[in-house]
């Protein structure tokens, strides 16, 4: 069970992050309009412009599906359900949360989880990006000077 001090830090943490994705977004959005105005003009170089927008498009898939892990990770929170492992119903340790708010499995699910990902992902280019991880964090191990509590 977390304490109220232990959920306060990870809503911030989620909020945060949430407002990251929501700010890139939005440039995602300009980045579009202005591309869009650009239309008629001649072009310098279209498949260039074609593949930054494909990119972009990506990216905001990308974004679109953290922000729903973010979404249920801040509902599991308020459920108080944050820590619980939906694979063994064992409580997620404070620490693995803390590094990875929107994760609803335990570290051995997770890594059960990652054996099998691992064999399904290879056709999917960067699918491996689209795990339950925010950010490009490369292992489940904490940054040294991580807060206990
Ligand atoms: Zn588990």
């Amino acid at each position: 069970m977390l304490t109220e001090k232990q959920r306060e830090q990870l809503k911030e943490v989620l909020e945060g992050e949430q407002q990251r994705l929501l700010r890139n977004a939005q440039d995602g959005l300009a980045f579009s309009m202005n591309r869009e105005r650009n239309i008629g003009r001649d072009s310098i170089d279209e498949s260039m412009e074609e593949e930054l927008f494909s990119t972009e498009l990506r990216l905001r898939d990308r974004e679109k599906f953290l922000l729903n892990k973010i979404k249920s990770a801040l509902e599991r929170l308020s459920e108080g359900t944050i820590d619980e492992c939906e694979s063994c119903g064992e409580s997620i340790g404070f620490k693995r949360l803390l590094a990875r708010p929107v994760t609803t499995l335990c570290i051995d699910c997770k890594e059960e989880a990652e054996k099998e990902e691992a064999s399904l992902v290879h056709e999917r280019p960067g699918g491996a990006g689209l795990r339950d991880d925010l950010g490009s964090g490369s292992s489940e191990d904490l940054a040294p000077g991580t807060p206990e509590e």
